[in-house]
């Protein structure tokens, strides 16, 4: 094995993916920090990097499989997927003693078979969204970067998704209305979300369990809904983090919900509970009650979703209501978010190096968030929980 750490930059195959793990920008200091980088050809397309930038600052450009074989760390934006054109899964790409590093989304239904699979592998997975919201973990917060694309993003889509005007219009035949838009979930995605829809002149309503959030969304312009679970429920004991409800305060929480639900133009879910499945908020009765020709933007569909009918990956239509269910929305805005992302990843890439190799302190706070598997063994406890859930 070479003295110098390999590190492998691949092309993304999940479609509509445009974003990448690394820019020349971050492959040069890798390569000042004494690093290898293989970059996979025509990988940094989607984000307007072409491969002689990469060459210039000193990176080798190749092949999919030559990426897969060499590199001892694959630094990637999106889980591990069926690669249509090789006809093969990448987990069954990847080795023994390989590290990824990526957005593994552990916890989604939708990915445990991958990661049962990379873990009896032998290969260790770390995930971005496990990186914990500590002061000295915040340039490496992938999540939060993605967090604030998606809430830009998201609410661009969705005000396009409806067939209504954001703002008022007063217009020689009358006035017409402002749109009503729900955003549920007032963390950095829900408060990126409200900002742009105050932006476009939308009434703006907020829900969140945790009174902070609540403060931050009416600071931001937003009415505030009552989402009736109370404080000491709601927020985990050091104060930072949404608690996982039990079905009875959800029931509460669905409840509380119903009636704005069934005025709003726009509902935009962004409910998290970290590291863990996605709460439910919005079930198909709920949707019922929408009016025709409004739209939900489950923003939060990557850990499972917020809407019990949203479709992964697609945008549908149920009981009159466009439910856009993309999995990719910070890979619509490739420039601003792979800047963001491959800082972050590059952050944390150095952060987790010891003289020029990954070396794992499995104390370490931000090592053991990240950590989901490694040499054979599944480690994540959100994953875990969500996986004997089903
Ligand atoms: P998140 O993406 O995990 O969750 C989004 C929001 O969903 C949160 O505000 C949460 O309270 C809310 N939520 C969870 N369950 C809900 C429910 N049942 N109903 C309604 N809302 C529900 O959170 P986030 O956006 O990453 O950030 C949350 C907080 O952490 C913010 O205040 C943010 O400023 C802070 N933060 C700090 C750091 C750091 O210090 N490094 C990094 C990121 C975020």
């Amino acid at each position: 094995m070479e003295d110098f750490m390999v590190i492998g930059i691949l092309k993304e195959i999940m479609e509509g993916e445009k974003r990448v793990a690394a820019t020349p920008q971050t492959v040069k200091k890798m390569i000042a920090d004494g690093y290898k980088v293989l970059v996979e050809t025509g990988a940094g397309e989607g984000s307007f990097y072409n491969d002689d930038e990469y060459k210039a600052v000193g990176a080798t450009i190749t092949d999919t499989e030559s990426i897969y074989h060499e590199s001892e760390v694959i630094l990637k934006v999106k889980e591990p997927l069926f690669n249509n054109i090789l006809n093969i899964h990448e987990v069954d790409l990847l080795h023994s003693g390989q590290i990824i590093i990526s957005f593994l989304h552990p916890a989604s239904p939708d990915n445990h078979e991958m990661i049962k699979k990379l873990t009896a592998k032998g290969v260790t997975g770390l995930t971005l969204d496990g990186v914990p919201r500590i002061s000295r973990a915040q340039s490496m917060d992938a999540l939060s970067s993605m967090s604030s694309c998606a809430g830009y993003k998201g609410m661009l889509l969705a005000a396009n998704a409806i067939a209504k005007f954001m703002p008022m219009i007063t217009s020689a035949v009358g006035v017409v209305k402002p749109a009503n838009v729900l955003v549920v979930g007032a963390g950095v995605a829900g408060l990126r979300g409200i900002a742009t829809a105050k932006g476009l002149g939308a009434v703006v309503y907020a829900a969140d369990i945790r009174p902070d959030a609540n403060e931050q969304a009416k600071s931001l312009g937003a009415k505030i809904i009552d989402t009736g679970v109370p404080a000491d429920i709601a927020v985990s004991q050091d104060g930072k983090y949404a608690n996982k409800l039990p079905e009875e305060w959800l029931k509460v929480e669905r409840e509380s919900l119903k009636d704005i639900i069934a005025q709003a133009d726009i509902v935009f879910l962004t409910a998290l509970v970290f590291g863990k499945k996605a709460p439910i908020l919005v079930d198909e009765e709920m949707v019922k009650l929408m009016q025709p020709g409004s739209c939900i933007a489950d923003i939060s569909i990557d850990q499972g979703g917020n809407c019990s009918i949203t479709q992964p990956g697609v945008i549908s239509q149920k009981h009159g209501v466009n439910i856009i269910g993309y999995k990719n929305i910070p890979g619509m805005l490739p420039a601003s978010s792979t800047d963001m992302f491959s800082n972050n990843i590059y952050n944390l890439l150095k952060y987790l190096t010891v003289d020029g190799k990954i070396k794992l302190d499995l104390s370490d706070e931000i090592v053991k968030s990240i950590l989901v598997c490694h040499e054979g063994v599944l480690l994540h406890e959100g994953t875990l929980e969500a996986m004997s859930q089903k």
